[in-house]
């Protein structure tokens, strides 16, 4: 396990904006507070979602695409820097008009409505590529 302590004062609450890619509008934030690190949280609801699933024996993402409107019962995630660019990791649990829920690693998906919670941190997490995983995971420096 790598971990250290890290400290944070800054919060934020998001309304993200319609028609807008639901990590994107996290990424803006970042960009624009200067946030190199954080966690988030959030629900909402999206009009599409492109959702990522890691397949550990072939060390590939699948994609699966749902063109249709998802609650977003839960989505939490961190932002960190992936070659030199904030990336805002984001998982998702989503549901469909029937309640039946789907989730994973949300690549992207298009906002309808975003309500979400951002706390900051005062460093830097980097992502470096982990020979193991065949994954862009926290490394220390
Ligand atoms: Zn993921």
């Amino acid at each position: 396990m790598h971990y250290r302590e890290v400290e944070g004062t800054r919060e934020f609450v998001c309304r993200l904006e319609t028609g807008r890619d639901w990590r994107g509008e996290i990424e803006r934030l970042a960009d624009e507070e200067g946030i190199d690190a954080a966690f988030f949280f959030g629900l909402g609801a999206v009009m599409d979602a492109e959702v990522w699933f890691y397949d550990q024996d072939d060390k590939e993402y699948r994609e699966v695409v749902f063109d249709e409107p998802l609650e977003v019962a839960t989505s939490v995630g961190n932002v960190s820097m992936l070659d030199g660019e904030r990336f805002a990791h984001t998982h998702a649990v989503l549901s469909r008009r029937s309640s039946q829920a789907l989730a994973g690693h949300l690549n992207a998906g298009t906002v309808f409505a975003g309500e979400v919670y951002v706390r900051a941190f005062d460093t830097d997490l980097q992502r470096e590529y982990d020979e193991t995983t065949e994954l862009d995971l926290w490394f220390e420096h």
